[in-house]
């Protein structure tokens, strides 16, 4: 059989869950939409199930798989629904709805749902996304608590540069959203991983987080809390075929490398047909039985090339760590020109192998 795989560390995931709600201090939401970032929702919905105080999903097809799957407790449907006729499903599913526009308040208004429903009220403070204008928001949440059709508002809010640890942006979205908020009695969730890290103090009776769950930092420098993460998955291979080089000799597509010294290549089972970027570029790390070496040459669709000059003791059939606990996703993605979000939810064809540590 093909060696690629993921192992899927589910001791990971609750050691990350249970960290992003001590650090929030606050009730936390696993944000499991896009099959958990590509670790598989219905598994990682089971391994957190006895821990959680509840899941989120993009849409109500993700939440029915949960359900289907004997995931209870509550669902949070993040863009709440996107045909007035969901909401049929979202009081017999028992799911909670995002509302984030006018067309929603009056659909709930409209509805004939009998038990009322959670709702978490989304505003617009600054992203410009989704989400109600200030102007809108508590004329919206008075419309919906009048409607008889809901029993509870979260009140909601999405930071856009949280990820940008100087940047003054979410502080004033925060302004945006208390001030919207006045007067209102509620609870309030407006923290995503990288406001669950690295933006203490910001008040929060619900967390959001998705991709620190997974292990890997939303933050491009180092940063305290984000170092105490575990990277969850493991995308691993192993060496198909190993060839000798002279100095200036191409390898793979396109010669886009060639060889400096005599290079000793190894060829991994592993390609962008798997999720591994074909924008990675040459140098980026891979980790090979443990030790660190480089990737060289285009990513082919089933095969990407290795340099294993300074590992004599590699060869046919060692191990290789594209990513996980030795090469952070982080680190791949900064290399990639991309975000560990897009590794992860790339992933495919390979199996996925879960395990406890
Ligand atoms: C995806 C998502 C999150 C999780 O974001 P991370 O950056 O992965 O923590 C939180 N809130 C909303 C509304 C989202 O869409």
């Amino acid at each position: 059989m093909r060696p690629a795989r993921a192992l899927i560390d589910l001791q990971a995931l609750r050691h990350n869950y249970q960290l992003a709600r001590e650090v929030a201090g606050a009730r936390a939401l696993a944000v499991i939409k896009a099959d958990a970032y590509g670790h598989g929702a219905v598994r990682c919905a089971q391994a957190l199930q006895e821990q959680a105080d509840g899941f989120a999903v993009a849409c109500i097809e993700e939440a029915l798989q949960l359900r289907e799957a004997g995931i209870r407790g509550p669902i949070l449907l993040l863009e709440g629904f996107f045909e007035v006729d969901e909401l049929a499903l979202i009081e017999q599913h028992d799911l909670w709805c995002v509302v984030h526009a006018l067309w929603q308040v009056e659909a709930i208004e409209r509805s004939a749902v009998r038990k009322p429903l959670t709702v978490w009220l989304k505003l617009d403070s600054g992203m410009h996304r989704v989400g109600l204008h200030p102007a809108d928001y508590q004329a919206a949440y008075r419309r919906l608590l009048a409607s008889g059709k809901v029993a509870k508002i979260v009140l909601m809010s999405h930071f856009a540069r949280a990820d940008e640890l100087d940047c003054p942006r979410s502080s004033e979205q925060l302004a945006v959203f208390e001030q919207a908020r006045q007067g209102l009695v509620a609870e309030v969730s407006l923290r995503n991983s990288p406001a669950v890290l690295g933006w203490p103090g910001i008040p929060s009776d619900w967390v959001r987080p998705g991709i620190m769950l997974y292990g890997a930092t939303p933050f491009e420098q180092a940063q305290a809390v984000a170092a105490q993460l575990q990277p969850v998955m493991t995308l691993e291979s192993k060496i198909i075929s190993v060839r000798e080089l002279p100095a200036g000799e191409p390898v793979g597509y396109g010669a886009r490398f060639v060889t400096e010294r005599p290079t000793r290549v190894g060829v991994v089972a592993m390609g962008y047909a798997d999720g591994y970027p074909r924008h990675a570029p040459s140098g980026t790390p891979v980790a090979i039985d443990g030790q660190r070496s480089r990737l060289i040459g285009r990513v082919s669709m089933d095969m990407l090339c290795v340099d294993l000059s300074d590992l004599p003791q590699a060869g046919l059939g060692s191990r290789v760590e594209l990513w996980g606990k030795q090469v952070l996703a982080s680190d791949v993605a900064a290399c990639a020109d991309t975000i560990p979000y897009q590794l992860f939810c790339n992933l495919r064809r390979v199996p996925r192998l879960y395990c406890e540590g």
